[in-house]
């Protein structure tokens, strides 16, 4: 278990590591080493990593990691228990942190390399016994007004919320790292936002909103609250935006998203929405997280949730909550097993690989429904036909917006309307040979060798590696991809007509912007993979939790992907950020309120 903050983190790491030098003793045989101040450094994540190492003849005395860019959220752990651990072990012999691999390798090989420039043996100081973590003095008890579950976009989002309106908060992640899926997330958000869609020209509407969300989910979903998520939406950037995230003023429609009306921020992926709430966190007192702490039960006491129960490294962690608890532990999209209990709609999924982080396991589902709560449309599980073959992740995926990209399949043709619902590319695909597609787009969608992807990556590095093809004509590039190049030169004359007439393909598309002609093009391929569960706990408008016996839980609010029946059978893309952050913040404020 281990408190967020970085100014708690700064301090107890100088202590720590200060106590664990003190407390050394004596000095453990066989290490011997030129008394003095080492320093050396690594590459990490997003650059060096410099460390200064004081050792005296027989034992290390102080690691301090002087210098490093790499990102606070995802680092800072490694960043404070590996020069504990290597003090307390006298060794180099420790674990990376999980979540934080690349950090920690760097970390440790620099504090290698300052130990051998001082003398140490290496071998020995490789071999010796792994340190254990210093787990000693964690409190078994905690006490706050609100406490919530999960540190991903829609757990953050209710945490400040309800600190803003005046509640102490914990929030207990079970991960060594904030941001759940909503970290790796595109990041696109969607929204009726007429300033910035009118810069583009483009019609739009609360009305159309909830309508597309509602029929794009077969009318499965509560319109109510649809409605609650597509007024809301606005409102949740403006806050976002108060608190220091930055949104690009370009509008795009992701795939499944019926329209463009999804922002982009500029930070890359999700990590604007986890950094700037996460920075919020930091700088305010009264409200914390604690990673690798995974919540298992909740406390009822007389009908009323009052608590959680949870583990920690160091042991159990029962913490009270004097108004209320907020699960937000996200969906099961990497639960196998739960996907194949509740799977009626796919062929099996037992081999599909899945967007989503390991964390994503319907913990909260599973604890709610322990204590009565009732769960709605958990058959609802969204594929994407984007998945990378070798991983399901949706990374090197390289169409940017959908109105300049086309599928074909590995006959050269296209076989699907690539605006069309999320389940309906996907079935379609399905039904191709080896399920597998081609995203192509041209030098519309990557004008520069370093124009990123929407996750983030260079169509150069994503070529360099592999994961796409460039080709300077058709031709060409069918014959890099292996596809029958008649017919895909034939495909995509017949989309360029398509697009210059803004509709009248065989698949009824809408969506146009680009013509596919202009070198050099690209292809990427892609397969289906698990993405989203639309299932989850019933909530209502307020993100109070419903029961089986159809009253609500007192003390208890869900919001997030561990919800069920906002998007019925099928999210568009890009609602389910502002899902997390509306129903998040609902969830806050009348969780702060929510007093007993
Ligand atoms: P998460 O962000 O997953 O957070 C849940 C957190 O709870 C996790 O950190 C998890 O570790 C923690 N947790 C779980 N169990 C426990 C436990 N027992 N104890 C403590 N902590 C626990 N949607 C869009 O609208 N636009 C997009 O562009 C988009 N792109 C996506 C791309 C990818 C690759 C993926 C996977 C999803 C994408 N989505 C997108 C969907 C969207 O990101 C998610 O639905 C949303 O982020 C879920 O947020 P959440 O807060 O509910 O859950």
């Amino acid at each position: 278990m281990k408190k967020f903050t970085s100014k708690y983190l700064v301090v107890g790491l100088v202590l720590v590591v200060a106590l664990a030098a003190i407390l050394w003793w004596p000095s453990e045989e066989g290490l011997s080493f030129t008394a003095g101040t080492y320093s050396a450094s690594a590459v990490g994540f997003n650059g060096p990593i410099r460390v200064e190492v004081v050792v005296d003849r027989a034992k290390i005395n102080s690691v301090r990691v002087v210098e490093h860019t790499e990102s606070r959220l995802i680092a800072d752990v490694a960043l404070l228990r590996i020069p504990v651990a290597v003090i307390e072990g006298q060794t180099v012999a420790v674990d990376a942190v999980a979540g934080a691999t690349v950090t920690s390798r760097a970390l440790i090989a620099a504090i290698t390399d300052a130990l051998t420039q001082a003398g140490g043996n290496l071998t020995l100081l490789q071999t010796r016994p792994v340190a254990g973590l210093a787990q000693q003095g964690q409190p078994t008890e905690r006490r706050v007004d609100v406490v919530v579950i999960g540190g991903g976009g829609a757990g953050l989002a209710a945490a400040v919320q309800a600190h803003q309106d005046g509640a102490t908060v914990i929030v207990l992640e079970k991960m060594p790292r904030l941001g759940g899926n909503t970290i790796l997330s595109g990041g696109a958000f969607n929204v009726v936002d007429e300033s910035r869609q009118k810069l583009h020209g483009i019609e739009d509407s609360v009305e159309r909103h909830v309508t597309q969300t509602y029929e794009g989910g077969d009318r499965l979903g509560n319109l109510d609250l649809i409605r609650v998520l597509v007024e809301n939406a606005a409102g949740a950037v403006r806050w976002l935006e108060e608190l220091g995230m930055k949104f690009q003023d370009s509008v795009f429609t992701v795939p499944g998203g019926m329209w463009a009306r999804a922002l982009r921020p500029v930070a890359p992926l999700g990590t604007g929405f986890i950094e700037t709430l996460g920075a919020y966190i930091e700088k305010e007192e009264g409200i914390e997280v604690l990673l690798e702490t995974t919540a298992t039960e909740l406390i009822l006491d007389g009908g009323r949730v009052v608590g959680v129960k949870a583990t920690t490294a160091a042991g159990q962690l029962t913490v009270r909550a004097n108004n209320a608890v907020i699960v937000a532990t996200g969906g099961f999209g990497a639960n196998v097993e739960m996907r194949d209990k509740v799977n009626v709609h796919w062929p099996s999924l037992t081999n599909i690989k899945t967007t989503n982080h390991p964390g994503a396991t319907g913990d909260g589902i599973r604890m709610a429904e322990a204590i009565g709560a009732s769960v709605v449309g958990l058959d609802q599980i969204q594929l994407l036909p984007l998945g990378d073959p070798a991983t399901g992740s949706l990374s090197g995926s390289i169409g940017r917006s959908v109105d300049t990209t086309i599928y074909v399949n590995k006959d050269g043709k296209r076989f699907v309307n690539e605006g069309a619902r999320r389940d309906v590319m996907t079935r379609a695909l399905m039904e191709q040979r080896d399920s597998a597609l081609w995203e192509v787009v041209d030098r519309d969608s990557f004008p520069t060798g370093d124009t990123r992807n929407n996750f983030a990556e260079t169509i150069d590095s994503l070529v360099a590696q592999g994961r796409a093809f460039r080709a300077d004509s058709l031709e060409e590039l069918a014959r890099l991809i292996n596809v029958n190049p008649a017919n895909f030169i034939q495909t995509v004359t017949e989309f360029n007509a398509a697009v210059e007439r803004k509709g009248g393909d065989a698949f009824g598309r809408t969506l146009f912007a680009d013509k596919i002609d202009t070198a050099p093009f690209y292809a990427a391929p892609r397969t289906p993979t698990v993405h989203h569960t639309m299932g989850g706990i019933a909530i209502n408008t307020s993100a109070e939790v419903v029961g089986t016996n159809g009253q609500i839980i007192p003390g208890l609010f869900a919001a997030g992907e561990v919800t069920g029946g906002i998007h019925g059978s099928n999210r568009l893309g890009g609602n389910a950020l502002p899902d997390t952050i509306v129903f998040g913040r609902i969830a806050g404020r009348n969780a702060a309120n929510a007093r007993r």
